[in-house]
């Protein structure tokens, strides 16, 4: 029997009462494990409205308890890290201990928040004019929002909803409709943790959710992580309306494999970055550029590595790489390789058809490799966001940089190179917002920022970090006297420093 979702508003489960339901299936089986709610308007604002009275109370809330809090969220979310990884495993596919790894992520985010108080910490200079003080404050904006995709289903919702409620906020959630089981699990054990009701408010939907969102006044801050696309529109749409948005996208991260480079260790970063999650990260490389004479060797190498990843169910501790999200994404991950083999790249691995017995209806495919691709294919100008590495050929160093300068996405790029000449100019030209040298997937910890650039990335605040905070607050600067400094009479031009 399909479960029927919920939302999780006021610190209660509430019904969907729109009448409309997504799918959320069990990919492993490809059976339809549950139904999510598809909240209306309505919905959406009775939760505001619940948000909205929630704040006042929690703004107040002194900076101090609300770091304790934190650390009480922190002890459970930690207790709960096998229950969490369970339940995103069941609805996103991905393998039980990456799951795991991807819940650590998340939780590094309430590491952080934990020291809020030095975070929001403002600043005060004295006698800035004689017997004038001036500091200025850190203040949270009121209700805030954020809207998740379904590959990072506790991650991603952490890196926004932890950072905006310990800087004073209360929050609507509105994750992905594909995986909702954990984000409503997180909503939970925070409440447990100590978090009074209706600061933390979970909304499943689709874009009429998203719509009512961006179209109501009270919300006064929009954070956005899924497909370009959807990005300029609620980046778009939230400018509209007056809300202050960073709005993260879609991703084709490369690796520039130099001559010098360890190839038995850049072959394992490879298949580690480019299979892991079947492709379903914005981290992922998806491109490898071999530079000079590399490229037969490198490919050479990749084949048997990709033919030999075990693909299967994904609590089975054995598995590799888990199915696809849903059959509809198998179909747009199958549709980019039958495009790439029709644009003349080569396929040397190819992985759209895998049997897994007793799984025969799950959304499994192996991992495909593609050699000799170029610039001008869709194939690689688009995201896949699937099992598929697509390898290049560049003469230099000099050729290798332009093209993840030149692709219209810029999230991460590395390099693996025993070069530091060569290393150090990559950091510093490569157009990505995220580089590892030597590193495959440069994913920042949650005390730096993550961003990207270029189509990766609208709106110029980063994801948590005191980029976080800075996002979810709003300056105040206080300029200050005491009455018995004030000289007697109307001042008619504009103050200047006596
Ligand atoms: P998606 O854009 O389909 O969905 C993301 C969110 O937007 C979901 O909550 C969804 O319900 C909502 N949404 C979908 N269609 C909408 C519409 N028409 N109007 C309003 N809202 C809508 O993304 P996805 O498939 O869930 O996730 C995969 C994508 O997310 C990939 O492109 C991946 O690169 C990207 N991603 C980016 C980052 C990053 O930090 N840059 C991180 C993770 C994932």
């Amino acid at each position: 029997m399909a479960k029927e979702h919920t939302h999780y508003i006021g610190g209660q489960h509430v019904k969907g009462k729109s009448g409309r339901f997504g799918d959320v299936f069990n990919p492993t089986t490809g059976e339809v494990s549950g139904q999510c709610p598809l909240a209306s308007k309505s919905e959406m604002e009775a939760a505001i409205t619940v948000a909205e009275q929630a704040f006042p109370g929690w703004s107040q809330t002194s900076v101090v308890r609300r770091s304790r809090i934190m650390m009480k969220y922190l002890e459970l979310c930690n207790a709960h890290q096998d229950e969490l990884a369970k339940l995103l495993s069941a609805e996103h596919g991905k393998v039980f201990e990456d799951a795991k790894g991807s819940v650590q992520r998340g939780i590094e985010v309430i590491e952080f928040a934990i020291g809020i108080s030095h975070a929001m910490k403002g600043e005060f200079s004295d006698n800035v004019a004689t017997g004038i003080d001036m500091y200025s404050m850190r203040k949270p904006l009121g209700v805030c929002a954020g809207i998740t995709p379904f590959n990072f289903p506790v991650m991603v919702p952490m890196w926004m909803y932890v950072m905006a409620i310990a800087c004073g906020n209360t929050f609507i959630l509105k994750p992905s409709e594909k995986d909702p089981s954990v984000p409503l699990r997180l909503a939970e054990l925070f409440e447990q943790a100590g978090l009074p009701k209706g600061v933390l408010n979970v909304v499943n939907g689709d874009k009429q959710a998203v719509d009512a969102i961006l179209g109501d006044a009270r919300v006064q801050a929009v954070s956005f992580v899924g497909s370009t696309g959807i990005a300029k529109y609620i980046y778009a749409a939230s400018a509209a309306n007056g809300k202050r948005c960073q709005a993260m996208g879609g991703a084709k991260n490369h690796m520039i494999v130099m001559p010098d480079a360890d190839l038995n260790k850049t072959v394992d970063a490879l298949i580690g970055s480019a299979y892991g999650s079947a492709g379903e990260r914005c981290m992922a490389i998806s491109v490898a550029v071999a530079v000079g004479d590399v490229g037969d060797k490198l490919v050479e190498m990749l084949k048997p590595r990709v033919e030999e990843i075990k693909v299967g169910p994904s609590m089975d501790p054995a598995s590799e790489m888990g199915p696809l999200v849903t059959r509809a994404h198998w179909e747009k991950v199958k549709g980019y390789i039958d495009l790439g083999v029709k644009e003349g790249a080569e396929l040397v691995v190819d992985g759209r058809e895998v049997n897994i017995q007793g799984y025969e209806n799950g959304f499994f495919m192996a991992g495909s490799l593609f050699d000799q691709v170029t610039a001008d294919m869709k194939s690689y100008q688009d995201e896949i966001f699937g099992p598929v590495l697509q390898v290049m050929r560049a003469d230099d160093f000099e050729q290798a940089i332009r093209l993840p300068s030149l692709h219209r996405y810029g999230n991460g790029a590395s390099i693996f190179t025993a070069d530091g000449d060569a290393a150090r100019e990559f950091a510093d030209k490569v157009q990505a917002g995220m580089v590892g040298i030597n590193v495959p997937i440069p994913v920042p910890l949650s005390f730096h920022t993550f961003g990207g650039w270029k189509d990766s990335a609208f709106g110029g605040i980063n994801q948590h970090g005191l980029e976080g905070v800075r996002f979810w607050t709003k300056i105040k600067t206080v300029t200050s006297r005491w009455p018995s400094l004030i000289t007697p009479g109307a001042d008619f031009l504009i103050p200047t420093l006596k």
